[in-house]
């Protein structure tokens, strides 16, 4: 069996369920469909959340969300008599029912409650689609197989309990096709969890894992994984092949293509993934695995809005591991991931995303102990497979303030000279 994944954006209007239709009729085998929110649901859903919790509110997003949802699915369903309009009227209602309680004490699980009806929605219009087009789907709710711990927004896998209840779900002997949800599970209890923001890939991943699929596919709005983010780079290319590795260290760096969290179920049991597009399916899109290739046309990730944050010790004494432990300390405590770190003897150096809510505090938190010295408006630049002219091509208008290079990987942190 198979394992497809179909994004918010490959199911954000009628036309788009159409087509996803489409690609699923090319195909005659055993597939499982993992479907996210439509759209930018998961933000309107989050929206809600807030004003929920906050005991503000919430008629107007819900009227906005519901009239979003109910427009594609009179689009998509002409007959009144379909059996999706019920399933609507139940699922906006259990809606309802969550959001006329009180809040609880966690923020976190409310928003669970609320956030997980995207997939719930999304995966039953297209279920009901996919049937009424005469591709006969089962709709299958992954919270009753997929159990996670109750660390909600974040919920961690039970991989014992998950694997015995999604094989027996998924059996595949009077179903051709299943379509259930990404990005959400639940508790023992069945209370529902979110596995983190665009978790569905990591879905898809986890349950071709667990089934022993033969490969997954993600349909994104992207001719494949290309060698630069489109909104930095004119011209980009699609990477035909990328290694388990390469993937993993791509998005590692920030690459936001394909969750970091994604690549590991695979590569653990070997299963191929592909990433194509859902505009033109026939087209090859990337295919990731375990290959092996002596280089790779170089990739570039950018970081926009980096703090380049100078540490050194208070009484000119040298860095040694005591001072790191402290230092790490801090930024662990704070929460402010490290984007590149550089040590010299008498100095320490990291660059950081420029997070409003977490920088400032640290910094005085750091100063405590430290002298610190900070720089804004920097950008990171990192360019896997590398070489010399790619190098040149991204300095052109630029100040090179710290460069730190592996065989496979360098990192530039520079400053733009173009608005100084
Ligand atoms: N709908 C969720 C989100 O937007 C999960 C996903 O799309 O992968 O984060
Ligand atoms: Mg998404």
């Amino acid at each position: 069996m198979k394992v497809f994944k179909f994004g918010g954006a490959s199911v954000k209007s009628a036309e788009a369920v159409k087509n996803l239709t489409q690609i699923m009729k090319g195909y005659n085998e055993n597939i499982l469909v993992v479907v996210s929110a439509m759209g930018k649901t998961t933000n309107a859903l989050e929206e809600i959340a807030r004003l929920f919790f906050s005991e503000k509110s919430t008629a107007e997003n819900y009227k906005a969300l519901k009239d979003y949802h109910y427009g594609i699915v009179q689009e998509l369903f002409p007959d009144k008599s379909n059996h999706v309009y019920t399933e609507m009227e139940l699922v906006f209602e259990e809606l309802l029912s969550v959001l006329k309680k009180q809040p609880s004490l966690s923020f976190d699980f409310d928003y669970d409650q609320i956030v997980s009806f995207g997939e719930i929605i999304s995966t039953r219009i297209v279920a009901a689609y996919l049937n009424t087009s005469g591709i006969k789907v089962k709709f299958t709710d992954i919270r009753k197989y997929l159990k996670t711990d109750n660390t909600y927004r974040e919920a961690r896998i039970d991989w014992e309990l998950s694997t015995g209840l999604v094989r027996k779900a998924f059996g595949f002997s009077d179903e051709k096709i299943y379509v259930t949800q990404g990005f959400i599970g639940s508790t023992i209890n069945n209370l529902s969890t979110t596995l983190g923001r665009e978790g569905s890939d990591y879905s898809a991943a986890i349950l071709a894992y667990i089934l022993d699929a033969e490969s997954v596919t993600i349909w994104k709005d992207v001719p494949g994984v290309l060698n630069a983010d489109p909104k930095w780079f004119d011209n980009t290319v699609r990477l035909e092949q990328l290694s388990y590795l390469d993937a993993i260290e791509l998005s590692y760096y920030g690459a936001t293509i394909i969750h970091p969290k994604t690549i590991k179920p695979l590569q653990n049991k070997n299963i191929k993934l592909h990433v194509k597009s859902f505009l033109n399916p026939h087209d090859g899109g990337t295919i990731i695995g375990d290959l092996s290739y002596e280089s790779l046309i170089p990739c570039f990730i950018f970081k926009m809005d980096q703090v380049l944050i100078q540490i050194s010790p208070l009484d000119f004494s040298f860095i040694a591991e005591e001072n790191l432990k402290s230092i790490f300390g801090y930024f662990s405590r704070h929460g402010v991931k490290i984007n590149l770190m550089q040590n010299s003897a008498i100095s320490f150096q990291v660059c950081v995303n420029n997070d409003p809510s977490r920088v400032p505090n640290l910094l005085n938190e750091l100063r405590k102990e430290f002298k610190v010295w900070y720089d804004t408006g920097r950008e990171l630049v990192t360019i896997r497979y590398y070489d010399n002219s790619t190098i040149e091509r991204v300095m052109v208008n630029k100040q090179l303030v710290l460069e730190q290079k592996s065989t496979r990987t360098i990192q530039l942190v520079v400053k733009d000279l173009g608005d100084k």
